[in-house]
């Protein structure tokens, strides 16, 4: 006799990870099971910028005409400020032949979409189970996954079984870690992020804004309703001149630059100061046994380029379809299937994450981030081309040419 199962999939995590999985699952006639530690509307630190191919998925999860009932903001594209005053401003509506599925991003409080996008998941048939903390996973004797151990609000522990377990908690995620999945990144500089919310900002327009400076840099965006999104992310070895007082460290940060610190005379905080970091983790197989990762818990580099949401979606669309197969198919069959969700992940994301890694790079060695930006400054065609890759909309191949990064980073050394 098999055991009781409480779900055929039990979805750790409610975010846009779990609740595009759940969507599609939901929608295949899968009876998924969302289990979230938090009640909902829950806040999540984050700079709340959505790419524009990010509506697309929303678009078809049927949630992009509630979130723009809310009044989010709308960002036509991003404009980066490099430590030796240059501006590049790139647009996502050009003349590059390319178009994504909307001309402007969304801007939205985490506290609005995720609720928003996990009623979708709701309304396609995911039951979901909110105040209930997944603690550990629930194995067989030969080591496969078979449920998760969790805490209800009550304090009660309860093991809910399923045949598969997908991990979509987020950075700090806990199957990620039961699985051994989880790598830190050793090229990748550790960051840092404070964030909080203001009014009455000065000069806010519908650009995404990034000044970058030696130590850190700095996002503003407007979210709506009056707010204005400001992310701070330094290097982890300030952590311990945060310390206590986040909210002295970033208004010390925007009062030691005059151009930031004159835009924010009269401006109004209206949220704390709110932590996290440090980041930089992937999983090398996003699948074990029983189970598989998606979103932060699978991988999350930086959030400069402002793309977790959009592949936390994405991902949750790629894995469904293998869930799916596997449920449809023997235990035998399982790398085989799984195996192809690693591979769909890296042909969707890894253009993406050579990108990510080149950013990265350039913001931790200013000198060649003042270089790219004096040029993309001058050439607004190769900025509009970086923030459409960055828009999820134009392939990575098209800025990881040669050429193109030679004219980025090495033939601004050679002009005067
Ligand atoms: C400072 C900062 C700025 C960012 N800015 C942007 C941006 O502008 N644009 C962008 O696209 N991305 C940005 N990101 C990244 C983005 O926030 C994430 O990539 C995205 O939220 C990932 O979605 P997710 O569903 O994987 O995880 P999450 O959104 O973190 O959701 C995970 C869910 O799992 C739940 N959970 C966690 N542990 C457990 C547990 N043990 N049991 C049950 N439930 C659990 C949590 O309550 C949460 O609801 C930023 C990130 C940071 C840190």
């Amino acid at each position: 006799m098999g055991q009781h199962l409480d779900a055929e999939v039990i979805v750790v995590g409610g975010g846009p990870a779990g609740a595009a999985t759940a969507w599609v699952l939901a929608r295949e006639g899968v009876d998924v099971l969302v289990l979230d530690r938090a009640k909902f509307p829950r806040d999540k630190i984050c700079a709340e910028y959505l790419s524009p191919q990010a509506s697309r998925i929303l678009s078809d999860m049927n949630v992009l005409e509630e979130i723009e009932r809310t009044n989010p903001g709308h960002l036509a594209g991003m404009s980066i400020r490099a430590p030796n005053g240059h501006i590049a401003n790139g647009e996502f509506a050009a003349n590059h032949g390319f178009r994504g599925f909307r001309d402007k991003g969304l801007a939205v409080r985490r506290t609005i979409l995720d609720e928003i996008v996990l009623r979708g998941a709701r309304t396609a048939g995911a039951c979901v189970e909110e105040s209930m903390r997944v603690t550990d996973l629930a194995k067989n004797d030969s080591a496969r996954v078979t449920g998760v151990k969790a805490l209800a609000a009550d304090g009660q522990p309860r093991t809910l079984r399923a045949r598969y377990v997908v991990g979509a908690d987020g950075l700090r995620s806990v199957v990620a870690r039961r699985l051994g999945l989880v790598r830190t990144s050793r090229v990748w500089p550790r960051r840092i992020a404070l964030v909080s919310h203001y009014r009455k900002v000065q000069g806010v327009t519908d650009m995404g804004e990034m000044h970058v400076d030696h130590d850190g840099y700095l996002g503003i965006a407007d979210v709506g309703g009056g707010q204005v999104n400001v992310a701070v992310v330094v290097p982890m070895s300030r952590a311990r001149e945060i310390g206590d007082d986040k909210t002295e460290f970033l208004e010390r940060w925007i009062a030691s630059r005059p151009h930031l610190a004159e835009r924010f005379v009269g401006a109004v905080r209206t949220t704390p100061v709110r932590a996290t970091g440090p980041f930089a983790t992937s999983s090398r197989h996003a699948w074990s046994p029983g189970a598989a990762l998606v979103g932060d818990a699978a991988d999350f580099f930086d959030p400069f380029t402002g793309e977790g949401i959009y592949a936390a979606l994405r991902g949750g669309e790629l894995l469904a379809p293998y869930l799916v197969e596997a449920l449809g198919r023997s235990a035998k069959e399982e790398g085989r299937i799984l195996s192809g969700y690693d591979r769909a992940r890296k042909r969707e994301f890894g253009g993406k994450w050579k990108v990510e890694r080149i950013v990265g790079l350039a913001i931790a060695y200013p000198y060649f981030l003042n270089n790219a930006a004096k040029i993309l400054s001058r050439r607004k065609d190769m900025a509009d081309l970086l923030v459409g890759v960055a828009g999820d909309f134009i392939p990575p191949s098209v800025v990881l040419s040669p050429r193109f990064l030679f004219n980025l980073f090495i033939s601004p050394a050679f002009r005067t």
